[in-house]
């Protein structure tokens, strides 16, 4: 259900657990849990092959990177 509604309108930032990891603002998705980041175009899917950086620290609580 979460995916379908994600497909037609869009992630749903979850403001409440966003984060920031030393380059970007971070969260999840509040409908499928797909990693989120923010630039300068707003918030879209973490991309795993380009978004990754050492300059990117992890989650301040869990220690995810993603
Ligand atoms: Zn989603």
């Amino acid at each position: 259900m979460g995916k379908l509604a994600c497909r037609l309108s869009g992630h749903a930032v979850d403001r409440r657990r966003v984060w920031h990891d030393g380059l970007s603002f971070r969260t999840r998705c509040d409908s499928c849990n797909a990693p989120l980041i923010r630039d300068r175009e707003g918030w879209r899917k973490f991309d795993f092959e380009k978004d990754p950086s050492k300059h990117r620290s992890g989650h301040p609580v869990t220690g995810e990177i993603v």
